[in-house]
């Protein structure tokens, strides 16, 4: 059966450079070239991986616009990594003595589990949240985030996203940075889904943290990064080692932050490109779709989205339905948000939109890579046709 992946917001392809270095890092007794040591030993086998390994904070700076490599803090993922900025400053707010109240975080309804379940967490321990709402099309509402900024004092941390991973939506970063900067906060911004789909750069957008993720860009699954600005401190979570200077104790995974390295490398290279075929891809695809069903309602389309992601309902379409009769034909596309524990339930960003659950559950998301083709495009079309006419009988 031909096998079709249109779920690149879930998870990538490793890139070829990133596979190379990963088997780079698991020679064994055989081989000449023995690159098994510990990045932290002084020894010839630790030395000899070093450079590797700071190269790869030189290429992830390079790709994400940072500085100072220095800047970059690699972390398991980017669920860790938004941990880590979120707990990490309020633990730091405690550690200096201040009251968990005066600890303020602002951030949205739709940004992904990682940041509402941390947000949720030092909610627990005092802190307060403010959960800002979007409206129909995704977008924030501004105007409540101003008012309710009118009513807190206290010590800021704003985290918000830069993208949405289920429809697509672009937050305006710079409009949110600058709210941020007005109340003396520090921001957080989770990019994961911007690489390679948005214009980004931590020049454009001067952020004081920001997560990123490998496997969104052809890296390995299992590695992430963590932005902090020279001059920024956050509180440590992990505790027993002086490694990612000090930022981060437990061995290196010197395999997979170099795979990292790799496919920032790799990607930093074709960015623009990507970003121009994916749009093509998606343009195509929302064209053929509305073309041939009636009924098609895709979410945030005039709205500043990502080049690659597309989000639609389908009148009278179930989503299970729907993604079930994908999945027979070979093609891997998602409902809700694929990468949150792997469950298929109603997307908490479409209920955030004003959806009822069966339109939240419904709703199927396809993302692009710049490897897919208009062939596939038609493939799905073709697949799609008899599932939407059965289901609607
Ligand atoms: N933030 C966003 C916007 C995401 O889309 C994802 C995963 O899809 C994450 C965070 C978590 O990334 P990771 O899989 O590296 O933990």
């Amino acid at each position: 059966m031909k096998q079709i992946y249109l779920d690149h917001n879930a998870t990538t392809l490793i890139e070829e450079s990133a596979k190379s270095a990963l088997l780079f890092f698991s020679s064994t007794e055989k081989d000449s070239d023995k690159n098994f040591g510990n990045v932290s030993s002084v020894h010839w086998a630790g030395r000899k991986l070093k450079s590797a390994w700071e190269e790869a904070h030189e290429k992830v700076a390079e790709l994400v616009g940072a500085e100072r490599p220095e800047e970059i803090c690699f972390t398991s993922c980017a669920t860790e990594s938004i941990n880590f900025a979120i707990k990490g400053a309020f633990f730091k707010h405690l550690e200096e003595g201040f009251k968990p109240t005066d600890f303020i975080l602002f951030t949205s309804q739709v940004e992904h589990e990682a940041t509402l379940e941390s947000a949720r967490f030092i909610e627990r321990l005092g802190a307060r949240v403010f959960y800002c709402p979007v409206d129909d099309q995704g977008s924030l509402r501004m105007e409540v985030l101003d008012q309710a900024l009118t009513k807190y004092k206290g010590r800021f941390l704003f985290s918000f996203m830069a993208a949405n991973n289920e429809t697509g939506i672009i937050f305006p970063i710079e409009e949110l940075l600058r709210r941020c900067k007005s109340v003396d906060g520090v921001f957080h911004l989770d990019a994961v889904q911007a690489l390679g789909k948005m214009e980004f750069s931590l020049k454009t957008f001067p952020v004081d943290f920001a997560s990123f993720s490998a496997h969104k860009i052809g890296g390995p699954k299992g590695v992430g990064a963590l932005y902090i600005k020279r001059g920024q401190k956050l509180e440590n979570l992990m505790h027993g080692g002086a490694q990612e200077r000090k930022r981060r104790a437990g061995t290196i995974n010197v395999a997979g932050v170099v795979a990292f390295g790799c496919a920032a490398q790799a990607l930093n290279l074709v960015s623009s490109q990507s970003q121009e075929q994916t749009q093509r891809l998606r343009d195509e695809f929302e064209a053929k779709l509305t073309a041939r069903f009636s009924g098609v309602n895709i979410l945030g389309k005039n709205q500043p989205r990502l080049s690659n992601t597309s989000m639609f309902l389908l009148d009278g379409v179930r989503g299970e339905a729907l993604l079930m009769g994908l999945d027979l034909a070979g093609i891997a596309v998602s409902s809700g948000s694929a990468c949150n524990s792997g469950s298929i339930g109603p997307s908490h960003v479409l209920l955030a939109m004003g959806f009822d659950k069966v339109a939240a559950a419904s709703a199927v998301r396809v993302s692009f890579g710049a490897r897919n083709s208009s062939e596939e495009i038609d493939y799905f079309m073709n697949a799609l046709e008899p599932i939407v006419k059965r289901t609607r009988k």
